[in-house]
């Protein structure tokens, strides 16, 4: 018989009805000591009690609702990061593309400040000459592209729109050349890795 009153844990080795090699003193004592068998019975209830109990099974959905009111406090740049990482494909071809996008969006819209620049300085009527024949050929040079992708009477459909629907054009198609190109590159490459 053992010199001490079982632990919790002891009972609970004894309420699971485990037979290993430990388990064998334990039942001894329990046989033997009045106190921890009135503690193994009360335990005994208990779980019998809650055994009793009835199974509830939550509804469907039951974590995701309740994790969708936990506030989890998420650190600025971590936020920030994961938010980019949304927008960026998985695949390498499709990163190339959007990371060509994305720097001639940048482009586009750098050139477009700069018309718009030109254009204000026009109106204010400073340095009208120099700008304005920088603007001429500005305008002459993205027209000259759109005839040459486009054809001619897009080009001067796109003209009679005025030179800001020119511009804008203009912009679009080299961002879309310059996507495909880059595009198309980057699968090459792919593709060449993939086969060595
Ligand atoms: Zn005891």
């Amino acid at each position: 018989m053992q010199h001490r009153h079982l632990l919790s844990n002891e009972i609970d080795l004894l309420l699971d009805g485990e037979a290993g090699f430990g388990v064998a003193p334990l039942r001894a004592h329990v046989d033997a000591c009045a106190d921890c068998r009135a503690r193994l019975d009360e335990a005994r209830l208990v779980a019998d009690a809650l055994e009793r109990l009835p199974h509830l099974a939550p509804r469907t959905g039951f974590a995701d609702r309740v994790l969708r009111r936990v506030q989890i406090v998420e650190p600025w740049h971590v936020a920030a990061l994961n938010s980019v990482r949304r927008f960026v494909p998985d695949s390498r071809p499709l990163r190339a593309v959007a990371l060509a996008t994305v720097g001639l969006t940048s482009v586009a819209i750098s050139a477009s400040a700069v018309w718009i620049a030109l254009s204000a300085s026009l109106t204010v009527g400073s340095a009208t000459v120099a700008t304005g024949r920088l603007q001429a050929a500005f305008v002459a040079g993205i027209q000259q592209g759109l005839e040459a992708v486009l054809g001619a009477s897009a080009a001067q459909a796109l003209q009679a729109g005025g030179p800001v629907a020119m511009v804008a054009a203009g912009v679009a198609l080299l961002a879309a050349v310059g996507a495909a190109a880059f595009g198309f590159r980057a699968l090459a490459s792919a593709s060449r890795q993939r086969g060595s």
